[in-house]
């Protein structure tokens, strides 16, 4: 037998400089992942995110469409929510900030209560919001006093949050603000920011007003556990987002986690849940249960806005 030692001198060379390319691509995915090793990162499964990511950067910025919360998720753990803001409206009376008091206390610790299903919580939901709607019918609040509110409120947006939302509009990638809080606060709150670009897309509870007086919410009511990709069907947002099939979606509350509900053709869904209660044991392994990334105790926009642009760079982290 002639061996061609030619042949298999270029045969192990192609051999070794696939197997040293992969090790180098390999070592690289390995050391620039870093970002998720850190103590604020947790995930339930790091093989089926690293996966997850990967395929939204080789899909790109054009099939990616983006849905966050609001309170608490846009802006801090610890800032005042939408409702919370409306009654610094300087017309909103002292007996009613009372009423929906009592309801916060009566219907907030079950929201969270990992012990209630989504099932048992959602006629409980609905009869807080239906109450909330009671309260707020027949107030007078000017519109002009909502900025003055939402001014003197304390709601500061996580850090680096200008920053996303920019490179999102920047890249035309389709960003729906979804909220069972007020939306009427979170409009206002996002122009006084200037995050009113024209690829933000607001579904929240608007107020209906007969002149200045509250007539209740318009349209269908938004709460907690009914918030996803159905509430938007037939709008022309829906339209738009119709063949971006990849999301990234990001909340605060369990609820939030389903989001993406009713998003057609959905391809990869990344799910990013911030978690900041100090009860780990009781809270983790349900948000870890339901999101992709769980972020602990993190008041920035680091990994969101890490991914967003290795998606827009089309750059493998
Ligand atoms: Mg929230």
């Amino acid at each position: 037998m002639i061996l061609n030692y030619g042949y298999l001198r270029v045969t192990y060379n192609r051999v070794f400089n696939i197997m040293h390319r992969s090790t180098f691509l390999c070592l690289d995915c390995i050391r620039s992942f870093s970002i998720l090793d850190s103590p604020k990162v947790r995930c339930n499964d790091l093989d089926g995110v690293i996966k997850k990511i990967k395929q939204l950067v080789l899909e790109g910025k054009d099939n990616l469409q983006f849905i966050t919360d609001f309170d608490r998720t846009m802006t801090k753990s610890y800032s005042e929510t939408s409702f919370g803001i409306l009654e610094h409206h300087p017309n909103f009376p002292e007996s009613v900030k009372i009423e929906t008091g009592k309801l916060v206390k009566k219907y907030l610790p079950i929201e969270v209560d990992p012990k209630f299903t989504v099932e048992e919580k959602i006629p409980l939901m609905v009869e807080w919001w239906e109450a909330s709607e009671e309260c707020l019918k027949g107030l007078v609040l000017d519109y002009a006093n909502f900025e003055a509110a939402v001014k003197s409120a304390n709601m500061p947006f996580r850090e680096d949050c200008d920053r996303m939302l920019k490179i999102l509009n920047q890249a035309g990638i389709p960003t729906l603000i979804f909220s069972a809080g007020i939306g009427d606060v979170i409009q206002c709150a996002v122009k006084l920011h200037s995050f009113d670009y024209a690829n933000v897309h607001i579904v929240s509870n608007f107020l209906k007003f007969n002149g200045d007086v509250v007539d209740g919410f318009k349209g269908p009511m938004i709460h907690i556990f009914n918030k996803n990709e159905h509430a938007i069907e037939g709008t022309a947002y829906f339209k738009d987002v119709k063949y971006r099939k990849n999301v990234i979606l990001m909340g605060d509350s369990l609820g939030d986690a389903d989001m993406a509900e009713g998003v057609e053709n959905a391809g990869v869904i990344l799910k990013i849940g911030f978690l900041s209660s100090k009860d780990l044991t009781l809270f983790l392994p349900q948000y870890l249960s339901k999101y992709d990334i769980v972020l602990l105790e993190d008041e920035t926009m680091d990994i969101p806005l890490f991914l967003i642009d290795s998606i827009v760079k089309q750059n493998l982290p």
